[in-house]
């Protein structure tokens, strides 16, 4: 294959075949093809798109680059979960311990947060001791053995998706709805689980801003998640506010916990978009109609099972879960500031990025990779979209270790909460179903 004959195909809109696109892939993974060749491809890929066939094939390709997951002890019944990411989105934490104590198997690999989003991993390490980094072996045998893991990703996992996004992000070649979608599932198909519930955000707080780019990438994954063989869905939810009232690592934890022991007294929102997901997760390994997959969740929430098997898992994984049993034990922030409203009226609007920058700026987040972040850090909101303030009343309170931050962090809070006289119109939190 000749790169520079396959970049020219690409720049005309051409269909590339099967085996230049695993050439591409292989070649540029093992370094012999140059970053100015590979990036003029992705280039021309961001300008002429790519067909169904030609974004399997892509991900197959970035798939089979490194370790695939080998699931078939736990026969078709295992389910993977993924969400595009948002601020206060903690729906993992609440729906593997469902899932797993209704008796399916859960062998889930998750990310860290980066910028405004916040990183399954990072809530979990903010309890103590947990360990997130095992073996394959070690991995497979937790599940095995108590039904659910939630670990780091294998350093071997996908090698391609790294290189390549590492290179799309300093060549402005993100936004290409075929390079992410490939880019999601190919890590999805590695992590190797039958069916494949897609958690696509749509909102000021999500990577997909609009309705119709959140559901034209919903389809664009589904469709390469059928011509991988994988049993795919999507649900569109909504990032127009921050998921909960809490942002910011333990914070959130704690926010898991009392949805696990009582869920009828927790955020709505959290609540409604956990079961939602939950439910569409059963319902697509066949466990009957959404209402019945909906009770049924409903029940392992009620009768404790699903508090029960997240306190196993953190046990399991090394954590010590004295503090799921006691979330008081969960350090304070050194610092805290209860911010205000200067308005009276009702929530219109939330800046949920925004909410999100202020949080990272207080500690949760991480502006680069390699960034530290402090796990007591972020804010909690006493008020939600919708709901009326009275001017004086506390809106939110933010948690730091270094003081410093706490004048710009409120202000980022404040400037990104708009108030309005009149009660506005509701929004749902569920906007589309795609693939079911
Ligand atoms: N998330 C990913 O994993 N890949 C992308 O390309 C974009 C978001």
């Amino acid at each position: 294959m000749q790169m520079y004959e396959v970049i020219n195909k690409k720049k005309q809109g051409k269909e590339l075949t099967t085996a230049e696109i695993y050439a591409i892939v292989n070649g540029y993974t093992v370094g012999e093809i140059p970053d100015y060749q590979m990036s003029a491809l992705l280039m021309a890929i961001c300008l002429k798109g790519m067909t169904t066939q030609e974004t399997t094939d892509l991900t197959m390709a970035m798939a089979d680059s490194g370790d695939v997951l080998d699931l078939s002890d736990f026969k078709d019944k295992t389910i993977d979960k993924h969400s595009t990411g948002g601020v206060g989105d903690k729906t993992t934490l609440i729906v593997a311990p469902i899932i797993a104590a209704i008796g399916l198997p859960v062998a889930k690999m998750s990310g860290r947060g980066l910028g405004h989003t916040g990183g399954t991993i990072d809530k979990l390490e903010s309890i103590p001791g947990f360990r997130i980094d095992f073996s394959s072996v070690e991995f497979l045998n937790i599940v095995k053995k108590y039904g659910l893991c939630i670990a780091g990703q294998s350093g071997n996992l996908v090698p391609a998706d790294k290189k390549i996004y590492a290179l799309r992000d300093v060549t402005a070649t993100v936004d290409s709805i075929p390079l992410i979608a490939a880019s999601i599932m190919s890590k999805k198909i590695a992590a190797g689980a039958q069916h494949i519930l897609l958690d696509v955000k749509t909102g000021n707080g999500a990577f997909m801003k609009d309705l119709q780019s959140a559901c034209s990438l919903a389809e664009a994954m589904v469709d390469i998640g059928k011509g991988c063989g994988k049993k795919t869905a999507a649900l569109i939810t909504d990032m127009s506010a921050p998921l909960g009232r809490a942002i910011g690592n333990s914070l959130e934890v704690k926010e898991v916990i009392q949805v696990l022991s009582c869920y009828e007294s927790s955020p709505r929102d959290l609540v409604e978009v956990s079961i939602a997901l939950a439910a569409s997760m059963l319902y697509m390994t066949d466990y009957g109609d959404l209402t019945t997959c909906q009770s049924k969740v409903e029940e392992v929430l009620k009768n404790g099972a699903a508090f029960a098997k997240f306190k196993k898992m953190v046990e399991v994984q090394g954590g010590d879960s004295s503090y799921i049993e006691n979330p008081d034990k969960f350090e304070t922030a050194k610092y805290t500031k209860h911010v205000k409203s200067i308005h009276s009226g009702y929530v219109s609007s939330m800046d949920t990025e925004g909410l999100g920058i202020a949080a990272m700026m207080l500690g949760a987040g991480r502006h680069k990779p390699e960034d530290d972040i402090c796990y007591s850090a972020g804010i909690v909101l006493e008020l939600e979209r919708d709901s009326y303030t009275d001017a004086g009343q506390v809106m939110a309170t933010l948690y730091t270790n270094d003081e410093s931050t706490i004048a710009d962090a409120e202000s980022k809070l404040l400037a990104s909460i708009k108030f309005t006289q009149e009660a506005p119109s509701k929004i749902p939190l569920i906007h589309e179903r795609i693939g079911f």
